[in-house]
């Protein structure tokens, strides 16, 4: 645990004029998020959470790619038989609960997006109060093809409206930045060499506002969609995503579900590639081909 916060390997943390900026440090990886990513990741979201001279906080990407999704290698020994118990514990703990604590810590956030951002990619921009996306930005959640209705955590619906949620579900296709800026999941678009600087901008200039005042402009649009049923519903659709993982345990066809860890090798790319070899997923791919 010390090393996470001492010197994350994964992340990279810098905080200045009140803004601190959490960079996913994983390029050759698309940043795929391990489970020592996503530790020190939480790590870096409690810090700026705790830390009073950050009013701010942006999370950025290195690389081509924001994120091409899960990645379970690493996360300390994997059993031989990947029991449904397993699968629950990992992912209540780094898919459901960090992904809430991010979306309320008491500070506006902004996320900025750039190229692939796949399945549990979702799940690190989904909880930032504002998103920046660049023009290159493609947001997709092909689970569909692995079994299973979805990630882990349903955004979907609340980000993209029930049509265009099923839609992104049942297609397994990638929506452009434009698309999704038109369902208010992204707050604007801007060329991908401007997309740095233009959320430093919008960062500094919420910065300026009164901090206590930025806290109760967030809890007010917060609460309201947990009255909306937010948080049950949220809950509610991560037992949903359970089955799904279940009923590919039950399903003595299928060749994924004794797949055993190879070197390198994630749950959610070697489903991905096993599953379905031909699917547009460049980050997943590239990743497969570097390992
Ligand atoms: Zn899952």
């Amino acid at each position: 645990p010390t090393r996470l916060e001492d010197a994350p390997v994964y992340i990279d943390y810098d905080v200045s004029d009140r803004i601190a900026t959490i960079t996913l440090n994983r390029p050759e990886a698309a940043n795929a998020q391990n489970p020592e990513l996503l530790d020190e990741l939480d790590a870096a979201w409690s810090r700026a959470a705790a830390d009073s001279e950050v009013s701010v906080i942006v999370l950025r990407a290195n690389g081509k790619h924001f994120s091409a999704g899960h990645d379970l290698k690493g996360g300390g020994p994997v059993p031989d038989k990947i029991t449904l118990e397993f699968i629950i514990e990992h992912e209540a703990k780094r898919y459901l609960e960090y992904t809430l604590r991010w979306r309320n810590v008491p500070k506006p956030s902004i996320a900025a997006v750039q190229g692939r951002c796949i399945s549990g990619g979702l799940l690190l921009c989904w909880p930032c109060d504002l998103i920046v996306a660049a023009d290159d930005a493609q947001f997709s959640d092909p689970v569909v093809l692995m079994g299973i209705g979805g990630v882990e955590y349903h955004g979907h619906t609340w980000e993209l409206g029930p049509r265009k949620a099923k839609e992104i579900l049942f297609t397994g296709r990638a929506m452009t930045a434009d698309e999704v800026l038109s369902t208010g999941m992204v707050n604007r678009v801007v060329p991908r060499d401007r997309l740095d600087t233009e959320t430093r901008a919008l960062a500094e200039q919420i910065a300026t506002m009164p901090p206590f005042a930025l806290r109760q402009a967030k809890r007010a649009v917060n609460q309201t969609l947990d009255v909306q049923g937010f948080y049950a519903a949220i809950q509610s659709v991560f037992d949903v995503h359970q089955t799904g993982h279940g009923n590919r345990r039950d399903d003595p066809d299928d060749r994924n579900d004794d797949h055993q860890f190879d070197e390198g090798e994630s749950l959610v790319f070697a489903m991905l590639y096993h599953g379905s070899p031909s699917i547009d997923c460049p980050g997943a791919i590239q990743f497969m081909s570097s390992t």
